[in-house]
């Protein structure tokens, strides 16, 4: 397998990314989620700016994609006078949290308020470090990558190492936050960063460096179930929401709108009798919600295989009650988790991943695309 090209990186608002189809605005909504009237505005912007889609991404942000580098300046103003960007580039890079989409009290928007702010007197963090506000009586974002957890109830909270069995009980918000903080910092001054500023929490614990006993003493809550579509969770097919699909729901609701890592926006208090655009996926099973699939080729310049396409042609066969992951590269943008069945673009060709993520080995390798609809049959059938 070739190792995908792992940048470091995750574009901004501030500091997009060039695609091969244009510049990558990605939104981080504050307190990961957006008002109806935001959501409104955003559709606009996508049509105005973009290719008049919103991308749902597993960091629980938005982004537009194909923005020409002329029209940039006048987006990011856009965005600005939406309240949908931080201060500063600084602040928004100290901004990468997700908030669970199951909160019910306020506490986990209390630490979302707080930390970016207080994260600003650490030295710069690694790009990709994040921190995960998981609060309830149940994790739903256990499977969502971060590096320092926020988990438990408002009177029972714990902060996590991510990679760690147990956490730090803290007695609030104000305390979780600086909790957050020593344990960020506890991260740097132990060797976390690498010399090229890059670091993972959880590869940092694997590598040997061992916790302090008090940061690992409280178990976290249980794990809920994995996230689907229904219950006023909408999706769309590969988590791309047409502006006019983005229109509906911000009809739907007079509440925020929550932004998940699933793909899903969650909807309360909602009327969804109006939701009708053939792309909105509103309940488990149906449209393309088993499918998933990158940006691939061409617009991806790390992909030699078209992803979306190639899963859209396989969705009419895949056995009911299957997952299907087509990822133009080993990085396995559009999923983290393993899929019954994950097809993985190399030279043109596909390696298959049987139960398993992008990183597991492959028991097939170099499928052509019209054998493909082979790997739903037999395993000796290919
Ligand atoms: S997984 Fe897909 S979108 Fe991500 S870098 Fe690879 S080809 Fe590009």
């Amino acid at each position: 397998m070739v190792d995908p090209i792992i940048q470091g990186w995750c574009p901004g608002s501030y500091r997009p990314m060039m695609a091969g189809d244009g510049l990558v605005v990605r939104v981080r909504p504050p307190l990961s989620q957006v008002s109806p009237a935001q959501l409104a505005a955003l559709a606009d912007l996508a049509e105005d700016h973009g290719t008049g889609v919103i991308e749902a991404t597993s960091r629980a942000n938005l982004q537009i994609r194909g923005v020409a580098e002329a029209r940039f300046a006048t987006l990011l103003a856009a965005l600005d006078g939406l309240g949908l960007i931080a201060a500063s580039a600084e602040l928004e890079a100290r901004s990468n949290l997700i908030l669970s989409p199951h909160r019910e009290d306020s506490v986990a928007e209390d630490i979302a308020h707080t930390l970016p702010k207080t994260l600003m007197d650490l030295p710069p963090l690694p790009a990709k470090f994040g921190f995960v506000i998981d609060t309830g009586a149940m994790r739903h974002l256990a499977t969502t990558s971060g590096d320092i957890r926020v988990e438990g109830t408002k009177d029972a909270l714990i902060v996590r190492a991510d990679g760690a069995a147990a956490g730090r009980r803290v007695t609030d918000a104000n305390a979780a936050v600086q909790a957050c903080v020593d344990l960020a910092r506890w991260f740097q001054e132990t060797g976390g960063v690498g010399p090229d500023g890059r670091g993972r929490m959880r590869r940092h614990l694997a590598a040997g460096a061992v916790l302090p006993p008090a940061w690992a003493n409280i178990p976290p809550p249980p794990t809920a179930a994995q996230m689907q579509a229904g219950s006023g969770a909408v999706g769309a097919g590969f988590g791309l929401f047409p502006a006019a699909a983005l229109r509906q729901i911000a009809r739907a609701t007079s509440h925020p709108i929550r932004v998940t890592p699933f793909r899903l926006l969650v909807l309360r208090k909602a009327d969804l009798t109006g939701l009708t655009h053939p792309d909105l996926i509103l309940s488990p099973g149906t449209g393309l919600a088993a499918i998933h699939g990158c940006t691939g080729a061409p617009a991806c310049p790390q992909a030699t295989v078209q992803t979306r396409t190639t899963a859209r042609a396989l969705a009419p066969l895949l056995p009911a009650g299957k997952t299907l992951h087509v990822s133009g590269c080993a990085k396995g943008c559009a999923l983290q988790r393993p899929a019954d069945f994950t097809l993985v673009g190399r030279d043109g060709r596909f390696d298959l991943i049987r139960d398993g993520t992008v990183g597991a080995p492959p028991s097939q390798y170099g499928l052509a695309p019209d054998q493909l609809p082979l790997i739903f049959g037999p395993q000796n059938a290919l």
